[in-house]
């Protein structure tokens, strides 16, 4: 039986691009070495503690309108957010890393808002879910602040009004991906007081 040549791809490489010499670290380059560190388990401190951050980001207990029932659907059995550590919202700022603001700020909120982000112990992350936790959505008036990262400093936002529960993990994915990349949190970002 004839044998044929493995490809490239066929070893898990996502590209066959080797860059030109001179032009650091290839994508052929990078992607072997990750793959040694796989199958290998090497790895880095900062890597390992990233890994660890990514499987046991606590959310915070805060729900704050309609966005709130979506983001309470992602503990259900069919969204399960056990599958990535997270299943243990916290009652407490000061056991939670992640603050999911999920619906409309009111000015009236906005203080126990920042007060709550005050108590959470850094690192910790912020994901403004749906249009009115990003920019006030259709509630522009004087009532609603017009978007959360004007009082705490946002890593992700999630759109649509209101994003299903999809939409809110996929969101957290894409910080679980910032996280590993080792990018710091917004507020190291933006070098707002925490
Ligand atoms: S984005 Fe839509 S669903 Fe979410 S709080 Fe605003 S109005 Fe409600």
């Amino acid at each position: 039986m004839e044998v044929k040549p493995k490809r490239l791809a066929d070893y898990g490489l996502r590209s066959e691009r080797v860059l030109w010499k001179g032009k650091g670290p290839g994508v052929f380059e990078r992607e072997v070495a990750e793959d040694l560190e796989q199958r290998l388990g090497l790895t880095t401190l900062e890597k390992a503690v990233a890994w660890a951050q990514t499987k046991s980001m606590w959310p915070d207990q805060f729900g704050l309108s309609c966005c709130a029932m979506e983001m309470i659907a992602i503990v259900s059995s069919r969204y399960d957010i056990a599958r990535f550590g997270m299943e243990a919202f916290r009652a407490s700022p000061r056991q939670a890393d992640l603050l999911i603001v999920s619906g409309r700020v009111a000015h009236k909120m906005a203080a126990p808002l920042r007060q709550i982000y005050d108590q959470m112990l850094e690192p910790k992350w912020v994901i403004a879910m749906g249009a009115c936790a990003s920019s006030g959505g259709m509630f522009n008036n004087y009532a609603v602040l017009q978007g959360v990262d004007k009082i705490v400093a946002v890593d992700i936002h999630v759109p649509g009004c209101p994003p299903r529960p999809e939409a809110l993990l996929e969101g957290i994915l894409r910080l679980h991906e910032k996280v590993l990349a080792g990018v710091p949190p917004a507020y190291e970002i933006r070098g707002v007081a925490s």
